[in-house]
């Protein structure tokens, strides 16, 4: 494997390209800051316009998962990789050999998992070439959890009870971690209305939930509690926050600001906002079973605490006049300077 050092200007510690030609695999890994652990963060495959998008998008994932593991409190620090999905792949499983051997490579400063495109079946056959690798299970129950504990802490900030009973939830997307929520909004007595691209899962979801379902395109407008996206990024805009009809926008999905102005437009309209990688880090927590050692007991309780450090990422930032957004991203930097989650 060819391994040659990308140098963005950015502020991570290690850009790494690996090119395999005879499988086809073009990688990146991109360590963002190892001074709270090995830096941990999936593998992303994904068909990619050009090398400089692929690297950008490496970038800021990698940055995103430094904060996501300092706020969750892990012992860990941020990285993540991607692989360039553009069709030469000798096949699938020698795509996976390929980035395992880079994965080894590093010798541990860079632990991988699923990520979007890949999955823990993907990660069994890197697991082959290096044993520097999370998440062989499906993490997305813990996530739901995880969610759903950050659901109940802006109910109480919001409302001052975390009682769900007859309270309504929008939620975008029925995959694997919105459906798991939808059940234990269910279970919690929620009523809810659930869209998916994917009709058939859309309608699974309802029929287990007793959900209401609508066209993708209008979940936005539904008079609802909370909006909870759990499908992809990047659907608060401009466009679209306008339109949300709920005091809390509290899911699962990675990056859920177009731009950080968002949260702003956010707070303009009075909706309280759980930052993504704050709700969303049971998945990651999980890791530290195989990464850390950490015993079921201790995974369950950092999943519990996401309840405790979204109040507290609430609080801090009602009481400093800011976003919660910019309160989570304080914390993290604090606890990267730091040296200590
Ligand atoms: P998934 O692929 O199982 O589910 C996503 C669902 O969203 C699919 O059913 C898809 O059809 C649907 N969808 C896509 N575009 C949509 C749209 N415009 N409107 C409505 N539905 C749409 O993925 P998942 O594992 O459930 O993850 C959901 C989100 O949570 C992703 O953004 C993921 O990055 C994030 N996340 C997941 C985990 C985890 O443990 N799985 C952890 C952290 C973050």
């Amino acid at each position: 494997m060819r391994i040659t050092e990308l140098h963005p200007a950015a502020d991570h510690e290690l850009v790494l390209m690996g090119e395999e030609e005879r499988a086809g695999y073009r990688g990146i890994i991109a360590i963002h800051n190892s001074r709270l652990g090995p830096a941990v963060g999936g593998t992303r495959l994904w068909r990619y316009a050009s090398l400089d998008a692929a690297l950008t998008d490496v970038l800021r994932l990698a940055r995103g998962m430094s904060y996501k593991n300092a706020v969750a409190g892990l012992p860990m620090g941020g990285g993540k990789s991607v692989i360039m999905a553009d069709g030469d792949a000798a096949s699938r499983e020698q795509l996976f050999v390929a980035h395992g051997r880079f994965v080894e490579s590093l010798d541990g400063r860079y632990i991988t998992a699923e990520d979007v495109g890949t999955s823990h079946r993907d990660m069994a056959i890197v697991k082959r070439e290096t044993r520097y690798v999370a998440g062989l299970r499906d993490p997305s129950p813990v996530t739901a959890h995880g969610v759903f504990r950050a659901l109940r802490a802006a109910a109480r900030h919001r409302w001052g009870s975390e009682d769900l009973t007859k309270r309504t939830v929008a939620l975008q997307g029925c995959g694997n971690v919105g459906s798991a929520l939808a059940r234990a909004l269910a279970a919690a007595g929620a009523r809810l209305v659930v869209s998916d691209v994917d009709s058939e899962a859309g309608r699974r979801c309802a029929a287990e939930t007793g959900a209401s379902s609508v066209a993708p395109d209008a979940i936005y407008d539904v008079p609802v509690d909370v909006f909870a996206p759990c499908a992809l990024g990047g659907i608060l805009d401009d466009r679209t926050i306008p339109r949300l009809r709920c005091e809390i926008v509290v899911g699962a999905a990675n990056n859920q600001l177009a731009v950080p102005a968002d949260a702003d437009r956010l707070a303009a309209r009075d909706i309280l906002y759980v930052p993504d990688y704050v709700a969303n880090a049971g998945g990651v927590i999980d890791g530290a079973r195989d990464i850390c050692g950490w015993s079921n007991a201790r995974v369950g309780a950092a999943v519990e605490a996401i309840y405790d450090t979204t109040r507290h990422i609430l609080h801090r930032a009602e009481a400093a006049g800011v976003t919660p957004a910019a309160a989570a991203d304080r914390q993290a930097e604090a606890a990267l300077q730091a040296g200590r989650a």
